[in-house]
């Protein structure tokens, strides 16, 4: 029932004017609006805070079928679930559950997450951003650099450096408004692929955030990016199914149309076996997403398996992406195909929530404890 819901929304809602949003970088307001009302938005939180209350395996699938047709949406999707609703409802207090999850759940409000800036990437444990201690409230002030919904989010998880002697155990995580004194959004990112996706710079100026809005202890912060980030990358690994999936999926429809050589092209051997090679690291790919979000939903340790997923299968999406292309021949190269769109939208799942060399840190730590 997921599957079928989610796409026949990417169906008849996303794929109408996919190719118009990602040339014109066009914030897909209404698709969101109606994600939103599917419940799309907080799939996974629990029904009493507006939620689905739905497994992780419901929400590969869902994040699989969305991003076959438009990336731009399953972002905004991945970011507000697996990173925000997941982090507030994990760790927030009772009280910041019931002002801040409880709209983001529902989608009423969308939700970003705070921790790259121009200066930290992959090593975040060098956050610039400072929060300083002030009694009642800390004062926030620095840069984060390409968030995603940072134009349209209302409520944004922000990780600051509390005491820079204490290292990456100086660093809290915040709860942060949009509409709060101080708080400023750069120009829209123009971007190779997600390109209807809101990314921008967030800025802070002198912002007093609550002594209440922190999240978890004095110095949780950096702990609560890693864990959250670990749920966030099956998010991720799912959406890299769905662009690998649906460049397989045009693939085949075109080369059973297409003649060349007197047949179609699916008739010639070549073309079969780079459909064979795609049908088959889907499906692995596919099935280490499961094991991770299955691992997450029997509360079992999942760190290893989110990573596997995520660096897996977006190498595969940017595999098939480029062969779905080369499938297409010309055609694949202009914009009314859709393949050339996902193979600009696959890039990016290499980068984000840890880039694949930051995946391979992690596989390999693990590997050899
Ligand atoms: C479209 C988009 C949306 C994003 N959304 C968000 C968001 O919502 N929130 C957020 O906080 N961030 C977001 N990001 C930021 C993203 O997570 C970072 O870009 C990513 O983590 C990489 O950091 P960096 O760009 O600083 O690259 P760097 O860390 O500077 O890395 C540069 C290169 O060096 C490699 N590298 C770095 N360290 C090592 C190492 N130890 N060993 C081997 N190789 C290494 C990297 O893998 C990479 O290839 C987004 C980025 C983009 C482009």
């Amino acid at each position: 029932m997921i599957r079928k819901a989610a796409r026949d929304f990417a169906t008849n809602e996303l794929l109408p004017g996919v190719i118009e949003r990602d040339e014109k970088m066009k914030y897909p307001a209404e698709q969101v609006k109606k994600l939103a009302d599917l419940g799309f938005l907080g799939m996974m939180a629990d029904p009493r805070y507006g939620g689905g209350g739905m497994d992780t395996i419901s929400y590969v699938i869902a994040m699989e079928e969305i991003s076959k047709v438009d990336s731009s949406v399953s972002v905004i999707m991945s970011v507000n679930n697996s990173l925000v609703c997941w982090g507030l409802e994990t760790y927030g207090t009772e009280e910041q559950k019931q002002k801040y999850l409880a709209p983001l759940a529902k989608g009423e409000k969308i939700g970003a997450f705070c921790l790259s800036e121009p200066e930290a990437g992959s090593d975040a444990t060098s956050q610039r951003t400072t929060a300083v201690d002030k009694g009642d409230h800390y004062l926030l002030n620095g840069t984060k650099n390409w968030i995603t919904s940072g134009g349209t989010a209302k409520v944004y998880l922000v990780m600051a450096q509390s005491s820079v002697e204490l290292g990456h155990r100086g660093i809290n995580a915040f709860i942060v408004e949009r509409d709060w004194a101080g708080v400023s959004v750069g120009a829209k990112e123009n971007k190779l692929g997600i390109r209807a996706s809101d990314t921008h710079s967030v800025m802070f100026q002198d912002v007093k955030v609550p002594k209440q809005n922190r999240i978890g202890e004095e110095g949780f912060g950096f702990k609560f990016a890693m864990k959250t980030l670990s749920g966030g990358r099956i998010g991720i690994a799912s959406q890299a199914l769905g662009i690998a999936a649906g460049a397989y999926e045009l693939s085949v429809e075109y080369s059973k149309q297409r003649k060349a050589f007197g047949k179609q092209i699916s008739e010639h051997q070549a073309i079969q076996f780079k459909l064979a090679d795609m049908a088959t690291e889907i499906e692995a790919a596919r099935l280490l997403c499961f094991k991770a979000a299955w691992l997450k939903d029997q509360h079992k340790d999942y760190s290893l398996a989110s990573s596997l997923a995520k660096v897996f299968a977006s190498e595969v999406a940017m595999r098939v992406s480029v062969e779905a292309v080369q499938l297409h021949g010309g055609y694949g190269y202009v914009k009314e195909y859709h393949v050339e769109r996902l193979m600009r939208d696959a890039k990016i799942t290499q980068i984000y929530e840890g880039t694949s060399e930051v995946q391979r840190i992690v596989i390999s730590r693990s590997v050899l404890s």
